[in-house]
């Protein structure tokens, strides 16, 4: 069998479409494609529980489409390249780039050892529309204010790259390839059933989102984004994270749609993304430290019930309870859930934002370190959030608000599903009358709220407020 002539490494882009370091792989003839996974490295960033299901559904079916020739190990990835290299007399390594902290240190430390061997590393941008030291203020200081990032920054600068065709790759597999299931990836006891129903994994599945989303949500995406039962949203947010479609062939996609606030408030949603690593490249401890370092001095609570009643969409409160219900049966949430449950922990039961991106971690197909972290503090107001008040969502306001025929909550909170809409996100408020005819005894099969919002919010309020001194 032909020797292969470079290694392109897989990482965090699971395609063939639009991958511009495999596109350079295959010019040297046959590749030997690879995918190592790494639980050294990441140290606390190791791969979360959801995460790890869908990774192995997207090894699988890019696998397939790389006729069955991929090869799979896990370890230090540095002792397995050069040991390929070595084993195959391989000059040349090709990957496209990561930015989370610690790939970025692993991936510079690669670099140097291989080239030190003699062996050449093509590393190319496959995720990101902008990377991050691309994108700076005129005194070469990062952002921290979106719109001022995305309008004055990225759409100032030189427009993303064009994506390339998808690439036959003539692959080679290696004798020691490790086999799918010896990667550990899914869960021993079978709580990921239920979540595969909601998703097609893989390059394929990507690319019919994207077109599901043109044909049926991007007409009135930039309302209709934040009603959580609607189908509006694109989902293509573990796609992305995966790289089993590129940023570039969606951005270019929907530009190819008539032009209207739809297809720019889609655009600026991706910006978002973009912005998240720029912050995270820019600040590396945004996973772990206030980016507003007076927060360090916030008071937060430390009641274990109410981060289990959290976690378990046993709050008392419909909405909140709705979205980690969802969460837990499906691998994601709506962004319009995630906010209110995000404010929920930390503005009412005023829980530390960590203890919510740790269980989003685990939890969320999707979930993606820079996003992840840049959210939380969003939400929380520790971080690049331009509002010169406390942020605090009133969850019965917004369940009137975006889920005005309750259909999200009935859903998700079945126990709910016979109160009318006036009660149905505050059954606390319902007469003993109304309770008893939708067949709710609170306390006994619907939680009451563990904690009073106006309460909870006013102290908030002033803890906040003190900080400011
Ligand atoms: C507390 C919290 C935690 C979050 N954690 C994650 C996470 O771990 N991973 C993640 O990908 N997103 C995260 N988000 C952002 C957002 O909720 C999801 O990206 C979005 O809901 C994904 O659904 P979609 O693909 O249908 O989005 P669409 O509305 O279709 O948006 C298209 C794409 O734009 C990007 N995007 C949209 N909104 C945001 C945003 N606010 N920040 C960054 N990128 C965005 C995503 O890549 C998304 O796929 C979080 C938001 C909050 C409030």
């Amino acid at each position: 069998m032909t020797q292969p002539q470079a290694i392109h490494w897989f990482r965090q882009d699971l395609r063939l479409d639009d991958n511009p370091a495999l596109a350079q792989a295959v010019q040297q003839g046959v590749v030997l494609p690879v995918y190592i996974l790494d639980d050294i490295n990441s140290h606390e960033y190791k791969m979360g529980g959801a995460s790890r299901v869908w990774l192995h559904h997207s090894l699988n079916s890019l696998n397939k489409s790389l006729q069955n020739k991929l090869s799979l190990f896990k370890g230090n990835p540095i002792e397995v390249l050069q040991h390929l290299c070595e084993k195959h007399h391989i000059k040349m390594v090709t990957w496209n780039r990561c930015y989370e902290p610690w790939r970025i240190a692993r991936d510079t430390e690669i670099k140097t050892k291989l080239t030190g061997h003699d062996i050449q590393v093509i590393s190319c941008n496959g995720s990101l529309l902008w990377e991050p030291w691309t994108v700076l203020k005129s005194n070469q200081e990062p952002y921290h204010v979106f719109t001022q990032f995305y309008r004055k920054g990225c759409l100032k600068t030189a427009p993303p790259r064009q994506p390339i065709e998808p690439v036959h790759v003539s692959a080679f597999k290696d004798s020691e390839s490790l086999a799918l299931e010896a990667l550990d990836l899914l869960p021993r006891i079978k709580w990921d059933s239920q979540m595969l129903e909601h998703w097609a994994i893989g390059e394929e599945g990507a690319q019919e989102s994207l077109q599901r989303f043109i044909e049926q949500g991007l007409s009135d995406y930039k309302k209709s984004r934040d009603f959580p039962a609607l189908n509006y949203v694109s989902r293509l947010s573990p796609h992305l994270h995966f790289g089993e479609i590129s940023p570039h062939r969606v951005w270019y996609s929907i530009l190819q749609q008539e032009n209207s606030k739809n297809r720019e408030h889609y655009c600026s949603e991706l910006g978002w993304r973009e912005f998240s690593h720029h912050l995270l490249f820019h600040h590396q401890d945004l996973p772990s430290q206030n980016l507003q370092p007076k927060y360090d001095q916030f008071p937060w609570g430390d009641d274990p019930s109410h981060l289990k009643a959290w976690q378990t969409g046993q709050t008392g409160i419909p909405f909140v309870d709705a979205g980690m219900r969802e969460l837990w049966q499906t691998g994601y949430m709506h962004n319009r859930a995630r906010l209110i449950v995000g404010s929920y922990l930390t503005k009412n039961l005023r829980l530390d934002w960590r203890h919510g991106e740790r269980w989003f971690w685990d939890c969320l197909f999707d979930a993606d370190l820079a996003n992840n972290a840049a959210s939380w503090q969003w939400v929380a107001g520790t971080g690049a959030d331009a509002a010169e008040y406390v942020r605090i969502f009133n969850p019965v306001i917004q369940g009137h608000k975006f889920d005005p025929d309750g259909d999200y909550v009935r859903h998700y909170v079945p126990e709910l599903k016979d109160l009318p809409i006036q009660h149905l996100f505050s059954p606390w408020d319902a007469s003993p009358e109304v309770l008893e005819k939708a067949g709710i005894k609170l306390g006994k099969n619907y939680p009451y709220p563990i904690v009073d919002f106006k309460t909870s919010r006013d102290v908030t309020v002033k803890m906040v407020e003190a900080l400011d001194g």
